[in-house]
């Protein structure tokens, strides 16, 4: 639908209309980067990064015309049964981007918008980028005109490819190509693959991307001014493309680091979703749920109502601009799909 459409729509109050006569819902919103200029990273980042100003714009916009409320709220609702608040909305970030504490905080702050941090542990431990990052920066980056995947899957040789990288498309369909092979390992075999990967195109991030992840002391102090910390895995792999105790380790030891570094429980968790579909699972649910998580978001778009599975809730994507999120909001409280 074009601008000037949505724009009429949206002034007729047609949509909020719409959105009154429907039972009570929740909007998680799944937020990465906030930074002053997205172009800065743009190699290693890509889109998944909000600027300053329209990040501003639409916490100023929550905290106007919906009800922020915390994580640990929406499962007060949604286990006691209690109503949500009338649109209420719940801001996550995933990652752990350390713009999240320098340019996102004094915002959230300043608006009274409770938020959740999903962190990637080893990433912060380490001071590294998730992997798809660091992958995209090296196809982005490399001067090599072409690469063969016939090492991804050693033992399937007919898998074997050559990409031609002479065009921003070639370029961004290897790396896809790549992504596929990377979200299913983690740990060791992942950190391999990628180290294997940067040495056959010949490039590297520069060391100073590993200032981008935060460190434990800006993690309590987000903590501390009220905010949830969460767990999003150890290496950022698809969980449910995961052998069983491969995804064991992630679920467990990302929960077991955060606590015993930030002194306090972690009851919530973040699946990554880097490549392939699905990225959770029955199975991942159920190992969660005996973990002791008591939410878990995926990137599946649409509301929370009452009545959910915890371990798998739905988010809404906030797109990049003020105007963009109204009408996706607008449009899911109305019961239309996003
Ligand atoms: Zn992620």
């Amino acid at each position: 639908m074009r601008d000037w459409a949505k724009k009429t729509i949206l002034a007729s109050g047609a949509l909020r209309f719409a959105g009154n006569l429907h039972g009570p819902s929740a909007a998680i919103l799944m937020y990465h980067s906030v930074l002053p200029d997205p172009s800065q990273q743009a190699d290693s980042l890509g889109g998944i990064v909000h600027s300053e100003a329209a990040f501003r714009a639409q916490m100023e916009l929550l905290a106007r015309d919906y009800h922020p409320i915390s994580l640990d709220q929406t499962v007060k609702h949604l286990r006691d049964g209690d109503d949500f608040p009338k649109r209420s909305v719940i801001v996550t970030f995933d990652d752990g981007y350390t713009d999240n504490y320098e340019v996102a905080l004094p915002i959230l702050n300043q608006f009274a918008v409770p938020a959740t941090f999903y962190v990637t542990v080893d990433c912060v431990e380490n001071k590294r980028l998730p992997w798809p990052s660091r992958l995209r920066c090296a196809f982005r980056r490399t001067k090599q005109t072409s690469w063969t995947d016939a090492k991804i899957d050693a033992k399937i040789e007919s898998n074997a490819q050559s990409w031609n990288l002479s065009s921003p498309l070639n370029r961004e369909e290897a790396f896809l190509a790549a992504c596929d092979a990377c979200c299913q390992l983690s740990g060791t075999a992942q950190e391999e693959f990628v180290r294997r990967i940067e040495q056959e195109l010949q490039t590297s991030l520069p060391a100073e991307s590993g200032s981008l992840m935060m460190s434990y002391d800006q993690l309590r102090e987000l903590a501390g001014h009220g905010h949830i910390v969460g767990s999003h895995t150890m290496t950022h792999p698809n969980m449910a493309q995961l052998k069983a105790d491969d995804a064991q380790r992630e679920f467990a030891e990302s929960k077991q680091r955060l606590e015993s570094r930030l002194g306090a429980p972690i009851k919530h968790f973040s699946y990554p979703c880097p490549a392939l579909e699905p990225h959770w699972s029955e199975r991942t649910v159920e190992q969660s749920l005996a973990l002791g998580y008591e939410t878990a978001v995926t990137t599946n778009s649409g509301l929370t109502h009452r009545g959910d599975e915890l371990l798998c809730l739905k988010r809404l994507h906030p797109t990049k601009t003020l105007e963009g999120l109204r009408w996706n909001l607008e449009s899911a409280f109305a019961g239309r799909t996003v």
